[in-house]
């Protein structure tokens, strides 16, 4: 297919407890798409096995035709570095670094020159709404405006898919929504796709289209009609 991201029939279990049971996703470049379904039902392991982060113990997964699970664990890196971001619930930003230095941060590792890091830094925090939190660190910002921080240093590295899993899910309704349409309209102008894990209605409504999770399985959905 032409699918930019293929999960086929993953498997994995911890243990006794099958957490992907015959689970199947596609994923389109661009193209934003939500992972639903209640609290232990296998979200956050399918979104790791398909970033890359977790092998399946079956079950194949392609990124751009190449199956990643037979990437050795340098090349699996270097790719989720250079065409993935990532947004979780919490705790993903550096505590001792400013909120600049965070967004900067996957650039420098990249060997960009702290200078020209900092100044794509500085645009990517002024687009998410928060250029006044720059100097300052992540302890010091709201929830809110931390979330829109580690989105900032999500896209800085213009990733062709940014995996979120439950982004909004520690913050009030409105910052929640002001996280979510921020997110998808970077993702909208910079061409991204986003695999957003959420178990609420509301932010799934910013996707083009749902997956629901159950017991481990995938089922999709037609988009309901807003
Ligand atoms: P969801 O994201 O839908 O809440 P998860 O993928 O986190 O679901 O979990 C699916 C199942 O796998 C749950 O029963 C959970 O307890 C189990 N599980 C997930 N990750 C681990 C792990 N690292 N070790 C043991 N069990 C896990
Ligand atoms: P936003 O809606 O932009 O996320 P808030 O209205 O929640 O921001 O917060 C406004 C200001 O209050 C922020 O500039 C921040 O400095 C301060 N603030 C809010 N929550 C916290 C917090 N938990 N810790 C430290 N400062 C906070």
């Amino acid at each position: 297919g032409t699918s930019l991201l293929v999960a086929d029939d993953l498997r994995k279990s911890f243990g006794a407890t099958p957490a992907l049971d015959g689970a199947s996703m596609e994923v389109d470049a661009g193209e934003i798409v939500a992972v639903m379904g209640p609290s232990g039902s296998g979200k956050s392991t399918l979104l790791h096995c398909v970033a890359g982060i977790v092998r399946p113990d079956s079950g194949r997964v392609f990124y751009g035709g190449r199956e990643i699970s037979l990437l050795r664990d340098a090349e699996r890196s270097a790719l989720r570095r250079g065409q993935f971001g990532f947004v979780f619930q919490f705790g993903q930003l550096v505590p001792e670094l400013t909120c600049l230095e965070n967004v900067a941060l996957p650039l420098r590792l990249e060997r960009m020159r702290r200078r020209a890091a900092e100044r794509q830094a500085a645009q990517w925090l002024e687009r998410l709404e928060v250029g006044d939190v720059a100097g300052k660190r992540p302890g010091e910002v709201s929830g809110g405006q931390g979330q829109r921080v580690a989105v900032a240093r999500a896209l800085v590295t213009s990733p062709k898919v940014i995996f979120a899993d439950e982004p909004t899910g520690a913050l009030d309704s409105l910052n929640g929504e002001r996280v979510m349409r921020l997110l998808t309209a970077a993702a909208r102008e910079t061409h991204a796709a986003v695999v957003l894990v959420t178990h609420e209605a509301r932010v799934a409504a910013y996707s083009d289209r749902e997956i629901v999770v159950r017991d481990g399985r995938t089922r999709d959905m037609a988009r309901a009609v807003s």
